[in-house]
């Protein structure tokens, strides 16, 4: 069975970080594991505190994963502080990890900063360049860029100068464009890819780019192509969110179906 290995924050509430990538990677079959690099306390109003891991015991979790187990592929979430960055790259690098999904992780839904500010630059010289797809939504590529961007014209921009930095792919989510259907567009160096869903009339969307990119890095460690291992995770996506449930007071987790 593949193996599935997710870094990521914990979320007390289970629709988002490494809860949700555990929950995903059990929808698709495959094993997963998890380091954690930070323990989140929120629900589905919002995000109340966070306490970072210590950067050596991030370090070890990985170790003792890659000195036992041979990993399919990592998906990368919350990455807060420029120490855990370092030590991520730096530990993922040792390893030769190539399989790397990172989901550039910076503001939740509900307006708590998941990224420290002075992460940013940490993230472009040391993550961003080892990953094999980078998942930005539009606000992240934005803070990435430093640009706007409000059409399609100006993702595809994004996209290019991203590719820049070192990804072999990028995938820039369209979902914050205010268009009538929500279309994601990746590049390979190339060429640009363009997949468009219909928006889903509901406030339950807690989780949805953690649930994507973890379905992405669970098809690549099935050894799918790139465009079928992201059409794939799209579909997968669309039905976790036509499917998605209240548990709260607030934004709802999508469902993982199995
Ligand atoms: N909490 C953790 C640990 C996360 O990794 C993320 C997003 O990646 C979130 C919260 C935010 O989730 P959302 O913006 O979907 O509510």
């Amino acid at each position: 069975m593949e193996r599935l290995l997710t870094i990521a924050g914990s979320d007390s509430s289970g629709g988002a970080g490494i809860q949700a990538d555990l929950k995903t990677f059990s929808a698709h079959e495959v094993f997963g594991m998890s380091v954690i690099t930070a323990v989140t306390a929120q629900n589905t109003q919002g995000v109340f505190a966070v306490q970072d891991i210590d950067p050596g015991i991030i370090k070890k979790q990985i170790e003792a994963i890659y000195d036992d187990i041979l990993v399919s592929a990592v998906k990368i979430g919350m990455v807060s502080q420029v120490e855990t960055i370092k030590t991520i790259a730096d530990t993922l690098k040792h390893y030769n990890e190539q399989n790397i999904v990172l989901d550039p992780v910076m503001i939740s839904k509900s307006g708590y900063d998941l990224l420290q500010p002075d992460a940013k630059e940490a993230l472009i010289e040391h993550l961003i360049p080892l990953a094999r797809v980078i998942t930005p939504n539009i606000p992240e590529a934005e803070v990435i860029t430093g640009r706007s961007i409000k059409t399609v014209v100006e993702m595809k921009e994004a996209a290019k100068m991203i590719f820049e930095m070192g990804p072999s792919y990028v995938l820039v989510k369209g979902g914050h464009l205010e268009e009538e259907d929500s279309t994601d567009l990746l590049y390979d160096g190339t060429d640009f890819y363009f997949y468009t869903s219909k928006r889903v009339p509901t406030k339950n969307t807690h989780g949805t780019g953690c649930t994507l990119s973890s379905a992405i890095a669970a098809n690549l460690g099935k050894g799918q192509e790139i465009r079928d291992a992201i059409k794939n995770a799209k579909d997968y996506i669309q039905m976790a969110i036509e499917h998605s449930f209240s548990i709260g007071k607030g934004v709802g987790p999508v469902h993982h179906f199995h």
